[in-house]
């Protein structure tokens, strides 16, 4: 059961278990379950070792003395360096804000991590779902009918009965969809 809408975050509770998002119109159903991306904070650890490497640049704009030219340089290259660390921490809070998550949906399989618009999978276009050992059982991999890569979960559940719920509901879809094809 879902408590927030994947799609737009507004909140779902206390609506009925099958339903619509009234904020945006995302059909869920009784079934529907979310597994949000586990410490997302972890993303922003590499941007602090990031961050640290324009200390010594800055260091050496003072340092140089009377080169004035490459003094500007530095601070020219240095500046420039500030503003992508800026440019990279303004996209990670978008993509913070967007809730990345996977969830099981009557429309598909919702994933939305390294981008900020969300990838739809239709059930009908899938062929299994596999726990993936390779990860202490905590990632689910999704195999496609027509042939594309394998798409891997991974940072999503935070133990192994998680994973198995999510491919368990994924099967339970997939076998509804090859029962009654009208219906997706
Ligand atoms: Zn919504």
């Amino acid at each position: 059961m879902l408590d927030q809408c994947p799609e737009c975050g507004y909140s779902l509770r206390g609506l009925p278990a099958d339903h619509r998002c009234p904020e945006c119109g995302l059909p869920y159903d009784a079934e529907s379950e979310a597994f949000r991306l586990v410490n997302p904070k972890a993303i922003y650890v590499g941007m602090i070792g990031l961050a640290g490497g324009a200390i010594p640049m800055i260091n050496m704009v003072f340092s140089l003395g009377a080169a004035l030219t490459r003094r500007y340089l530095v601070f020219l290259i240095a500046l420039a360096y500030v503003g992508l660390i800026g440019g990279v921490f303004v996209y990670l809070r978008m993509l913070m804000r967007s809730r990345p998550q996977v969830a099981v949906l009557p429309r598909g399989l919702f994933v939305r991590l390294k981008r900020l618009k969300p990838e739809w999978y239709s059930w009908s276009d899938i062929s299994n779902v596999l726990l993936n050992r390779a990860f202490k059982k905590q990632a689910v991999t999704v195999l496609f009918k027509d042939g594309r890569p394998i798409l891997d979960l991974v940072g999503f559940f935070h133990c192994a009965d998680d994973a198995i719920r999510m491919v368990d509901n994924v099967r339970r879809r997939l076998r509804d969809t090859v029962v009654r094809p009208s219906d997706s």
